[in-house]
C-alpha cells in the first residue's frame, strides 16, 4: 500500500494513489489515538510544526502549525499572510473517533471455563456486526516503568486475540427474525484460556515489540477492539472502499490533504475531534473548549472575524440503500458514488442553511462535481455531528457535507473512492476560495 503521502496528488488520474493512501490511513488507525498520530506524522511532513498548549506559541505569518490535546483531537492551521480579521477563516471539521468496543478498566473475566473481556459500549455501534470477527485491540496505555515513573505509549496489536461468537442458530431459532442483543452480558469476547491478565494479553505475541512496552503493571488505559479485517476496494476499477471506520476517517484524510495542499494565503484550519460518537462533551472533544483555546491563540475569537468565516463539517451521509429504499424521503436519497451529499436538517442537526448550501452548490458547480441533498424522514430521528455544536459555541456559519455510505457505525463500512477524491478537491477549494464572508458574497 502507499503510504500516507503529502506527495501523492488525488487528481483523477492518481485515482489509485489516493485509494491506496486512504486505505492505508485507515488500516494504521485502529483507535483515534493512531488516526491522530497518522495525522501529525502526516502534517510534520508537510511542513507542518507541532504546538504545545501547555507553552507559549509565537507563530509566523504564513506559518504551518498542529496541536493535539489528550493525544487524540488535533487541530491544524495554517496562519496566512492575508489578515484573517479581513479575509476570515476557512475551516474544516471532522471526527477521529469511531463506535466501538471498549476495555473495561478490569478486563479478565473468567466464566464458565473461559477467560473472556469486559468490555464498555463507546457511542452507537451496530452491535451485530461485531460478531464472529477477529478482534485485535488498540489504544494508549499507562504503564509503571519503576524509579517512581509513568511512561505511556500506543499499542496496536496486529494479531487477532478475541472473537464474540453468535449463538448458532439451533440454540436460538429466531436469531433471523428477532435477535435481541443484550449489551451487558452478549457482547464478552472470548480469548485464549492462558491469558490471566491484560498485560500478558497485550505483550504476547511479538507484533508489538516496537512499542516500548515489556509486560510491566499497567496503571491506566484507552483501549478498544477492532477488526483486523484490513480495508479492502471491490468492483471495476476498485471503486467502493469496504472498510471499518469510514464514519469518519475518510473525511479526516480529505481534510489533512486539503490543508496541506491548498495555494492560499488566507487563515485555514483543519479540526480532527475526538468524542464526536458520544456527544462531542468532552475537554478534547467538539463541544468542549479545545477549538475555542485555539482560535484565541491563533486569530481571536472576534465577531468581526468569526462572522466572515466559514466551516465545512465534514461527515458520513446515509446513501440509499436498495433493499431498504423506505428509509429516506425519495427526493433527497443520495446514491453511493454520484457525488458529495450537502446535509440540511429543519431541526439544526445540521448547521446547514439556506446560504451556505448556496455556497457549497456554487463551489461545486465551479468545480464541475455533482453533489445531492439529503433531509432525513421526518418520521425517522436524524443523527447529528459536530457543525451544529461548533456553530452554536463560536458562532460560524457553517455547511454539513460529506460522503455518502453504507452502514454506518457497522464494524463495516461502504463508501466510494470517486466521491472521497471529489471531497478533497471540494475541501481544497473551499480552503483556497477567495472568499468566504457570506454576507458579502451574495448580491442584495
Ligand atoms: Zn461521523
Amino acid at each position: 500500500m502507499n503510504r500516507f503521502d503529502p506527495t501523492v496528488e488525488a487528481t483523477a488520474e492518481s485515482e489509485d494513489n489516493y485509494r491506496n493512501s486512504l486505505l492505508d490511513f485507515i488500516f494504521r488507525s485502529p483507535s483515534p489515538y493512531h488516526a491522530s498520530r497518522c495525522l501529525a506524522d502526516f502534517l510534520e511532513s508537510a511542513g507542518f510544526t507541532r504546538l504545545v498548549e501547555e507553552e507559549q506559541w509565537s507563530l509566523e505569518p504564513g506559518g504551518r502549525y498542529y496541536v493535539t490535546r489528550n493525544d487524540t483531537s488535533l487541530i491544524a492551521f495554517r496562519c496566512g499572510q492575508n489578515p484573517a480579521d479581513s479575509a476570515g477563516i476557512r475551516a474544516i471539521g471532522a471526527h477521529l473517533d469511531s463506535p466501538c468496543l471498549k476495555l473495561a478498566p478490569n478486563p479478565i473475566l473468567q466464566r464458565h471455563g473461559y477467560h473472556q473481556l469486559n468490555v464498555e459500549v463507546y457511542g452507537s455501534p451496530l452491535l451485530r456486526t461485531w460478531f464472529d470477527r477477529d478482534l485485535s485491540i488498540a489504544g494508549r496505555i499507562f504503564f509503571d516503568n519503576g524509579k517512581r515513573s509513568v511512561r505511556k505509549c500506543l499499542i496496536h496489536k496486529a494479531d487477532p486475540v478475541a472473537v464474540i461468537p453468535s449463538v448458532a442458530i439451533h440454540l436460538e431459532r429466531e436469531a433471523n427474525t428477532r435477535q435481541e442483543i443484550n449489551s451487558q452480558t452478549h457482547l464478552n469476547p472470548v480469548i485464549s484460556g492462558d491469558m490471566d491478565s491484560l498485560e500478558q494479553l497485550l505483550f504476547t505475541g511479538d507484533d508489538i515489540t516496537d512499542s516500548g512496552y515489556n509486560g510491566q503493571t499497567l496503571l491506566g488505559h484507552d483501549l478498544s477492539l477492532y477488526d483486523v479485517n484490513p480495508p479492502e476496494c471491490f468492483g471495476t476499477g476498485k471503486k467502493l472502499i469496504s472498510s471499518a471506520r469510514i464514519d469518519n476517517l475518510l473525511s479526516c484524510h480529505a481534510g489533512a490533504i486539503a490543508i496541506a495542499e491548498a495555494q492560499t494565503d488566507n487563515f485555514c484550519m483543519l479540526v480532527c475531534s475526538d468524542h464526536e460518537e458520544v456527544g462531542s462533551v468532552s475537554d478534547s472533544g467538539a463541544g468542549g473548549p479545545f477549538l475555542a483555546s485555539v482560535l484565541r491563540r491563533s486569530v481571536g475569537l472576534d465577531p468581526s472575524v468569526i462572522r466572515r468565516s466559514l466551516l465545512i463539517s465534514a461527515d458520513g451521509a446515509h446513501g440509499i440503500h436498495p433493499n431498504y429504499p423506505h428509509k429516506h424521503d425519495d427526493r433527497h436519497a443520495p446514491i453511493i458514488g454520484n457525488g458529495l451529499v450537502i446535509k440540511v436538517n429543519a431541526n439544526q442537526n445540521y448547521a446547514s442553511s439556506g446560504e451556505s448550501v448556496a455556497f457549497i452548490r456554487k463551489q461545486c458547480e465551479n468545480l464541475n462535481l455533482p453533489h445531492q441533498i439529503f433531509i432525513s424522514r421526518n418520521d425517522i430521528r436524524c443523527g447529528s455531528t459536530i457543525g451544529p455544536i461548533v456553530a452554536s459555541e463560536i458562532g460560524i456559519r457553517t455547511v454539513d457535507v460529506g460522503v455518502a455510505q453504507f452502514a454506518m457505525h457497522s464494524i463495516r463500512e461502504l463508501a466510494s473512492i470517486g466521491d472521497a477524491i471529489d471531497f478533497k478537491r471540494l475541501l481544497t477549494a473551499v480552503l483556497e476560495s477567495e472568499k468566504v464572508d457570506l454576507s458579502e458574497w451574495v448580491d442584495t
